[in-house]
């Protein structure tokens, strides 16, 4: 399994797509083969990057996320991924956009909407390739007007509300044929873990929503990519990596074409 980096799947889809992202980091080539040796080549592909997910989470918790396990083990690549945030914020924004922290600047909520930096999403639109997200409200905000589609869904206190209905959009505006790129944002892990819930039932439920997103995806040909966005927020093994110094968690990335 090869080690990349969060910071080289927005280069990746730019490639893919034909066009132009400036960023440090390349494109990942094994991808890039991988999706031109499908038949047909994908013409629509669906991030979904499911928070908290990291490296550990996704084999402790393997046969609750058999689904995702599946996608791999028949057809799929799976590749370990160094993170450059232990923070949502800045992570997406940079699995968007291919920049550090540092470089796009998006540290908290506030500075949503600030950055002049352009996401992949925005680079696709202004070349007339059209695109959808499907996030959170306060995430959403930049993207309207700047791209086709937005569902922006309003934090709230049942999660599992919250993801399914991140689910039922994503796979609604897979309908829509012109589409070249939709992204989504699932919680639910990363909820109860800050919360100290039972796991395995948020692991299960995530779950649920990527088979039902994979089998959308695989009815259009498409592409689907699942990822992390930063270590899993665990207080006790937060604590043991402190003190036995380890370095940052990895995150996985999914790179599949669900067949129906
Ligand atoms: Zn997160």
């Amino acid at each position: 399994m090869q080690s990349i980096s969060l910071l080289q799947i927005a280069p990746t889809l730019a490639e893919f797509f034909g066009v132009h992202l400036v960023s440090q980091a390349h494109p990942v080539k094994q991808i890039l083969k991988f999706a031109y040796s499908r038949k047909p080549v994908p013409q629509v592909v669906v991030l979904v990057v499911i928070d908290s997910l990291d490296f550990r989470f996704y084999f402790d918790f393997a046969d609750e996320l058999e689904t995702i396990h599946d996608l791999v083990e028949r057809d799929g690549l799976l590749f370990e991924c160094e993170t450059v945030s232990s923070h949502t914020t800045p992570a997406i924004a940079s699995i968007l956009t291919g920049l550090r922290p540092e470089s796009h600047g998006i540290l908290t909520g506030e500075d949503v909407g600030t950055s002049n930096v352009n996401s992949i999403l925005e680079i696709l639109e202004d070349e007339g390739q059209k695109t959808a997200a499907a996030i959170e409200t306060k995430g959403a905000k930049p993207l309207w007007r700047r791209i086709s589609h937005v569902f922006a869904v309003d934090d709230r206190e049942d999660i599992f509300e919250y993801d399914e209905l991140i689910k039922t959009h994503t796979i609604s505006v897979l309908k829509k044929q012109d589409l070249r790129l939709v992204f989504s944002h699932l919680r639910a892990i990363d909820r109860f873990a800050h919360r100290g819930g039972d796991l395995s039932v948020a692991a299960k439920a995530t779950d649920e929503n990527m088979r039902a997103i994979a089998t959308a995806v695989g009815e259009r040909d498409g592409m689907l990519l699942i990822c992390g966005d930063h270590e899993t927020h665990l207080k006790d093994r937060k604590a043991k990596q402190a003190t036995q110094g380890k370095a940052p968690a990895t995150v996985p990335l999914i790179v599949c074409c669900p067949c129906i």
